[in-house]
């Protein structure tokens, strides 16, 4: 069976979905978009991801054409009539069709869509075994913070890593790591400080980052929003990435330096344990 996607205010069988090949998301990627995790057929954290919406909206003046409350049942509606239990609902909002030009139209018409996918979050394989990390040249644009459609430099850097036989890359600017593909990049010092990049343009500001960060604070461990190198990476106790559907994620191997003992390490354990308590009893 098909399943059941959101087109425009319509929800179709995912064959019948249409836009147009004008839409500007296609040709321009003028387009941003946001993941929220479902547990037991409930949306994780989502109030924060529509905030984070509204503000990539508001950044390319692009039209906010659904409220809060319509999105949610769109939502909502998807999670049933699909029979979610775990995985993520993807909502994407362009700034429409318009004849081709670079200059936004002056009555954008934008174009939602929305569909779900399942996965197994909270049992993924990769929580015992952690994840591979190789790092690569950051090629993005200089506006990360906005939740753009316009992931193929993230897509070439996860390809490359992926044929160099890792699971993912973190993105490298300067000599820093800036973050992941598709997550935000973390590591904790032999001293127990947790660190990762702090807000800026050139990253984008995670919803379970900051989550994490909150929740990392009930432990006795230090944090501290600063960016690091890949040596600092390479001599880390633990590492990690969080992301919507990754939630808190070991990284046990970087560019062929184990990290600790090669193993998904406690601190990890313990924080992805809180975050995943927390998503469940919200
Ligand atoms: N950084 C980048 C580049 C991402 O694409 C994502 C996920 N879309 C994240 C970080 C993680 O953000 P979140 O925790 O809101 O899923």
């Amino acid at each position: 069976m098909s399943r059941i996607v959101y087109v425009n205010g319509e929800y179709l069988p995912e064959e019948e979905g249409r836009i147009s090949i004008f839409d500007r998301g296609f040709l321009f990627a003028d387009g941003v978009y946001e993941v929220s995790a479902v547990l037991k057929g409930r949306l994780v954290d989502n109030q924060a991801h529509l905030i984070r919406l509204h503000r990539s909206l508001t950044e390319l003046n692009i039209p906010q054409p659904l409220s809060d409350d319509d999105i949610i049942a769109a939502q909502n509606r998807l999670i049933t009539q699909n029979n979610l239990e775990e995985g993520m609902v993807y909502l994407q909002i362009t700034r429409g069709p318009a004849d081709r030009d670079f200059a936004f139209p002056d009555n954008p018409e934008p174009t939602v869509i929305l569909f779900t996918q399942q996965h197994a979050l909270i049992d993924s394989p990769l929580v015992e075994r952690g994840i591979t990390i190789r790092t690569v040249e950051d090629m993005r644009w200089k506006r990360r913070d906005i939740k753009t459609v316009g992931l193929l430099a993230p897509s070439m850097a996860k390809q490359i890593a992926l044929e160099a036989g890792a699971d993912d890359a973190w993105m490298v600017e300067d000599g820093y790591v800036t973050e992941g593909t598709s997550n935000n990049a973390f590591i904790i010092t032999h001293d127990n400080v947790v660190r990762t990049r702090q807000l800026s343009n050139l990253i984008l500001h995670g919803i379970t980052r900051a989550a994490i960060l909150r929740l990392a604070q009930r432990e006795p461990i230090t944090i501290e929003e600063t960016p690091f190198t890949r040596e600092d990476a390479y001599g880390a106790k633990e590492a990690f990435i969080t992301s919507a559907t990754a939630f808190a994620l070991s990284v046990v191997e970087i560019d062929g330096h184990s990290i600790g003992d090669a193993k998904p390490g406690p601190l990890v354990r313990r924080l992805r344990e809180l975050y995943i308590d927390t998503a469940l009893g919200e």
